[in-house]
C-alpha cells in the first residue's frame, strides 16, 4: 500500500501521517521533515534551503528528487506514506515512474479539504516538538498543550516553525492552488483520488481516511 496525502499548508497532514503511519506500519515519507533536517545544517546547501523553507516559496525539483532517492534507496520498508510530496504534476509523473519500476505503484491520495480561514488560523497557532515532533495547537482547545511552550508528552520545549506565519502562508498558499492544485485532477484521472472533510476534530478525520483504506483497500 502507497499512499498520498494531499493537502494545502496547515490541513493537518502530518498529525494524520503520525496515525496512519502507526496503525497499518507505513514508512512515513515527509519531504518537508528531510528538508528541515537539511536546513538546520551548517552548510551551503542548508542555508539555501533554509531561506526557500522560510519565504513559503518550493525547493528546487533538483533538490528533492535527490533526497527522495536517497530516502527511498536506503530504507527497508517499501510501504509508503507520501506527505508533502508530490507538489507539482513533474514530481507526481517522477514518482509514478520511480514506483513502476520497483513493479509498484500509488494505491490511494486522500485530499484534505479545509477552508482558506481555517487555515490561516491554524497555522499560527501551531507548535511542534523539538524532541518527539508532536504537533500542538494554541488556538484551538482541544489541541493546546497544558503549557505552551511544553510538550505534554516527553516535556521537551516546544516551537513554531520559521514559515508559520501570515505572510509565508499567503505564499504557500498560492504555490499550492498554483503548482500542487492540478494534481488533483491528475489522480482523479487515475481513479486515485479521495476528498477528505478535514474541518472536524483529528479523530473524525482519521475515522474517514481509516474506513475508506478498510473499504477500498484491505480485502
Ligand atoms: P511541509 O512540511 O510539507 O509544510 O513543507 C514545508 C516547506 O518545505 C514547503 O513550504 C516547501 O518550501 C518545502 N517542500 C516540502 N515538500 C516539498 C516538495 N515536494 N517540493 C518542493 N518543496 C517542498
Amino acid at each position: 500500500m502507497n499512499i498520498i496525502l494531499l493537502a494545502p499548508p496547515a490541513a493537518g497532514k502530518g498529525t494524520q501521517a503520525k496515525l496512519l503511519e502507526n496503525k497499518y506500519h507505513l514508512n512515513h515519507l515527509s519531504t518537508g521533515d528531510l528538508l528541515r533536517q537539511v536546513a538546520s545544517e551548517d552548510s551551503e546547501l542548508g542555508n539555501k534551503v533554509k531561506e526557500t523553507l522560510s519565504s513559503g516559496n518550493l525547493v528546487s525539483d533538483e533538490i528533492i528528487f535527490e533526497l527522495i532517492d536517497h530516502y527511498m534507496t536506503e530504507t527497508t520498508n517499501h510501504q509508503f506514506l507520501f506527505d508533502g510530496f508530490p507538489r507539482n504534476i513533474l514530481q507526481a509523473q517522477t514518482l509514478d515512474h520511480i514506483l513502476n519500476e520497483k513493479g509498484d505503484m500509488i494505491t490511494a491520495v486522500f485530499l484534505l479539504e479545509v477552508t482558506e480561514e481555517c487555515l490561516k488560523q491554524r497555522i499560527t497557532g501551531r507548535r511542534l516538538c523539538k524532541n518527539c515532533g508532536a504537533i500542538y495547537n494554541v488556538t484551538e482547545p482541544s489541541l493546546k498543550p497544558k503549557n505552551e511552550s511544553i510538550c505534554d508528552k516527553c516535556g521537551h520545549e516546544l516551537y513554531q516553525r520559521d514559515d508559520d506565519n501570515e505572510k509565508s502562508f499567503e505564499i504557500r498558499y498560492r504555490e499550492y492552488k498554483k503548482q500542487t492544485e492540478p494534481l488533483i485532477e491528475y489522480y482523479q484521472n487515475q481513479n486515485k483520488l479521495y476528498s477528505i472533510d478535514s474541518m472536524g476534530s483529528i479523530e473524525e478525520i482519521f475515522h474517514r481516511i481509516t474506513s475508506i483504506i478498510e473499504k477500498e483497500m484491505i480485502k
